[in-house]
């Protein structure tokens, strides 16, 4: 994303928890150890509230999977797509705060690569707005792709978790039982979650990715397949969520938001109905007419790809 990298300062090393969800808005909560991250302009973002050795432990309230990107080997019909992505949902109670363009971790069971139980942690990109998809500012989403790897005659696998006849069928039903296989641990453990699961939460983290403060500015977003979460948590943000709406209705945010996905096949694009919903509002008469395309067949060999461009003027823009 085009946008200034904020400079830093440590507000606080030492900062109690609390205050750090505080000065973010939201409810203070006991929280492990944590830090506050201030920005040059003042503005503080939460920063690692919950570290490795003391997690948070959330709920899973939704997994989503994406059913379009579910794989379907040899199969001709519009789902084939060769990567199978979730869109998941956590429930922090308000607890583990973070703002648009932030990582969480997730701990996983294992056994990790090594043996290790618990497994190391694993950083996702927020895809869900600082006031999450259900706008009460207790839950976190992210769009998580389902690490398979398969042995093939011309493709052997240096590492594999699964012995030839050992892959049971994951939640989505897919299953390689007659090669090796290498799951990933999280990703794998995320897919598979059930509404209702514990998860164990770390962070949030990263200040590289976050909005600008300046309602005009022109966002331009690259993105391929996954990459679409901190995406999302933006646009959310700038078209959706009513913390960027004014008292009169029209969005804040005053700039050109400009989206270039890339996905291995079309069909995998991610998203698609809240892109096309958002064209719909941002289109008016008087801001030039939205965009949208898309290169490349359903069956686009993977190198080539699969590219969609959107833009979104702001509702209120009279250019
Ligand atoms: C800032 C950040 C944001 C991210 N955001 C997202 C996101 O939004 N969505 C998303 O899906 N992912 C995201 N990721 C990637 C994510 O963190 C994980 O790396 C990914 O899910 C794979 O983790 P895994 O545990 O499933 O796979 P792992 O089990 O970690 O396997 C990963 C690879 O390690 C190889 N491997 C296995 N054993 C060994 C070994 N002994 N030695 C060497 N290699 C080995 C495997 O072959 C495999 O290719 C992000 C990463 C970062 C750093």
């Amino acid at each position: 994303m085009a946008s200034v990298t904020p400079r830093l300062s440590r507000a606080s090393a030492a900062a109690p928890a609390a205050d750090a969800a505080a000065r973010v808005g939201r409810a203070p909560a006991r929280l492990a150890a944590a830090e506050v991250v201030q920005q040059l302009d003042g503005k503080e973002i939460p920063w690692n509230l919950f570290m490795p050795k003391a997690p948070y432990q959330g709920k899973v309230v939704k997994n989503d999977v994406q059913a379009h990107t579910i794989t379907k080997p040899n199969s001709s019909s519009p789902g084939d797509a060769n990567w199978e992505t979730t869109h998941v949902t956590f429930d922090h109670g308000g607890k583990v705060p973070y703002v648009e363009g932030q990582s969480i971790g997730i701990i996983a069971p294992g056994p990790d690569k090594k043996g290790e139980t618990p497994a190391k942690i694993r950083l996702y990109s927020i895809g869900s707005s600082a006031v999450g998809d259900c706008q009460d500012s207790k839950t976190v989403s992210l769009c998580v792709k389902r690490v398979v790897e398969v042995e093939e005659e011309k493709w052997p696998l240096k590492h594999f978790n699964r012995e030839k006849g050992e892959d049971k069928p994951d939640k989505a039903g897919t299953c390689f039982p007659d090669a090796k296989v290498y799951r990933g641990v999280c990703s794998n453990h995320i897919c598979d979650m059930n509404v209702g699961d514990d998860v164990l939460i770390t962070g949030p983290t990263g200040a590289e990715m976050l909005l600008p403060l300046d309602q005009e500015s022109n966002i331009i977003m690259l993105a391929t397949g996954t990459g679409i979460a901190p995406m999302r948590s933006y646009m959310r943000l700038l078209f959706h969520d009513k913390v960027g709406a004014n008292a009169d209705g029209s969005r804040k945010f005053q700039g050109l938001a400009w989206l270039f996905l890339g996905v291995p096949y079309k069909n995998s694009l991610l998203y698609v109905d809240e892109h096309d919903e958002y064209t719909k509002q941002s289109y008016s008469p008087t801001s030039s007419a939205p965009t949208t395309r898309s290169r490349g067949s359903r069956r686009t060999p993977r190198a080539r790809g699969c590219t969609s461009r959107r833009e979104w003027p702001s509702t209120n823009s009279g250019s």
